[in-house]
């Protein structure tokens, strides 16, 4: 039966492991900061790929027109269109569908991958409606949201690096994104052309942008994390293109490969990490982003039952199945509130099929939970403290003038699972200090990458 003691112990070590101090925090932004010169100064410099991402012009509230946008990075992808009316009309009119990605395509072959996307694609553009307005003998143009690593070659082409997040295609690999996307499109007879191609954290810096000129970082938590942030033309010194009128460029970090000696590991994330699709990266990934919390709190869960029997004399079969534990079933368990628990034993039946669990079981997952979420949350902060040192806007200036940062977020980790959200706001305060806090925002940049590359769309438009 239940050895409460060695339940004790387990839970105490895995607090220990998963400790974030504040002078741990530090050290990681700190970290952070040097690996972003690093991954500047030269290609391959860093674990931080710091790509250029072609865009050195944000959305000024100009832009006109129909356009679509193609987000694709994770679960599903999106397809969406916007009737952009100027500095007068805003967005005037959008629509949306979300289609789910057969797990099977996500193991596939490219051409396999691009057919199914296009044809959705297709189909969605079957239903444009007339309050949608394309100039007569104009091309549909479309923004690409493609969120993972692509080496980007122009503004609208860019060959894939690796696949994260769960995606294992190998013939994509090295292949222009944008010209797969193309063909598909063309074997569906869909006449449209690619004027973009961005990721999410982008997209996301651009829709932000959109809506509020001091956005200067994007950050995104949803099945994956990354990071963006807009970084001056001449402080990139392995860029020897022409600098941008702007002087500016938008720096895509790809921040979840980022590792560092300081990140608190525990012998859980060494297993997730060499069981997984990709061993050795995506490190940074891995601690904090929403395909891989659950499955932490799964580990810590399967060696309590095995070595503590916390589920009764078996251990549950499904506790060995991995991802069985999603995040979202995480954190609902995180954010029961009821007196007994209720939430918490009902998702242990559903999940696990334990059926009964005593409150004090219930009460040992929320902690493993709590201890989970707040250490990727808190390095999620500290990632933030990171660029905004790079920014120079982790303090006042000397000058005095007190410039606004506004910190675009999206993803479905930062807007659903409150706690790990509220925990990451409370720890950049801490960090920050309370004079620049009040100068740092973070604002829910909802979808903010449909609509981000779609006012890319329009401002790389062939017409313009
Ligand atoms: P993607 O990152 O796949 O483009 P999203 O930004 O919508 O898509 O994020 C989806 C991810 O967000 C899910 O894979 C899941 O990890 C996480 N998520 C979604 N809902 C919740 C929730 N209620 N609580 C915690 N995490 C969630
Ligand atoms: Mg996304």
């Amino acid at each position: 039966s239940r050895q409460w003691g060695r339940v004790s112990a387990i839970l105490k070590e895995t607090e220990d492991q998963c400790a974030t101090p504040i002078q741990k925090l530090r050290q990681v932004a700190d970290a952070m900061h040097v690996e972003m010169h690093a991954g500047l100064a030269s290609e391959g410099g860093s674990k931080l790929k710091m790509i250029l991402s072609y865009v050195d012009n944000l959305p000024t509230g100009n832009e006109k027109g129909l356009f679509y946008a193609l987000d694709l990075g994770g679960t599903n992808f999106r397809v969406l269109r916007v009737q952009l009316g100027g500095k007068e009309g805003r967005v005037a009119k959008q629509e949306f569908t979300e289609v789910s990605i057969p797990p099977n395509l996500m193991v596939g072959t490219s051409y396999e991958l691009f057919d199914y996307i296009a044809a959705e694609l297709a189909k969605f553009v079957a239903t444009e409606g007339d309050e949608f307005q394309l100039p007569v003998g104009r091309q549909r143009e479309l923004g690409f949201t493609f969120s993972f690593p692509v080496k980007q070659t122009s503004i609208s082409s860019g060959s894939l690096i690796k696949w994260t997040k769960g995606f294992n295609i190998e013939d994509a690999v090295g292949r222009d994104v944008v010209a797969e996307l193309t063909e598909a499109m063309e074997r569906q007879n869909l006449d449209m052309r690619v004027v973009a191609l961005v990721n999410d954290t982008i997209g996301t810096l651009a829709g932000g942008r959109y809506y509020d000129p001091d956005v200067a970082v994007a950050v995104i938590l949803g099945t994956g994390t990354n990071a963006a942030y807009v970084e001056r033309a001449n402080a990139i010194p392995k860029w020897h293109g022409l600098l941008p009128k702007s002087g500016e460029m938008v720096i895509n970090m790809e921040w979840g490969n980022f590792r560092s000696s300081h990140l608190p590991v525990t012998e859980y994330d060494h297993a997730l990490d060499s069981e997984s699709l990709n061993p050795g990266e995506q490190i940074f990934e891995k601690i904090i982003s929403g395909m891989y919390l659950g499955d932490i709190l799964r580990r810590v869960l399967l060696k309590m039952a095995e070595e503590a029997a916390l589920f009764g004399d078996t251990v549950p079969a499904n506790l060995s199945i991995p991802f069985v534990l999603r995040t979202p079933d995480m954190s609902a368990i995180h954010h029961d509130t009821s007196s007994d628990l209720r939430i918490v034993g009902s998702k242990l039946k559903d999940i696990l099929g334990v059926t009964t669990t005593s409150l004090k079981t219930r009460k040992v997952v929320v902690e493993l939970c709590e201890i989970v979420a707040s250490r990727g949350a808190r390095l999620s902060a500290a990632g933030i403290l990171g660029i905004l040192k790079k920014l120079g806007r982790d303090t006042i200036s000397s000058s005095g003038t007190k410039e606004r940062t506004v910190i675009a977020m999206d993803g479905g980790l930062f807007e659903h699972y409150t706690k790990f959200s509220d925990c990451l706001e409370k720890t950049l305060k801490e960090l920050l200090g309370e004079e620049v806090a009040e100068h740092v925002v973070i604002v829910h940049a909802n979808d903010g990458s449909g609509i981000g590359a779609s006012l890319l769309a329009a401002s790389h438009s062939q017409y313009v």
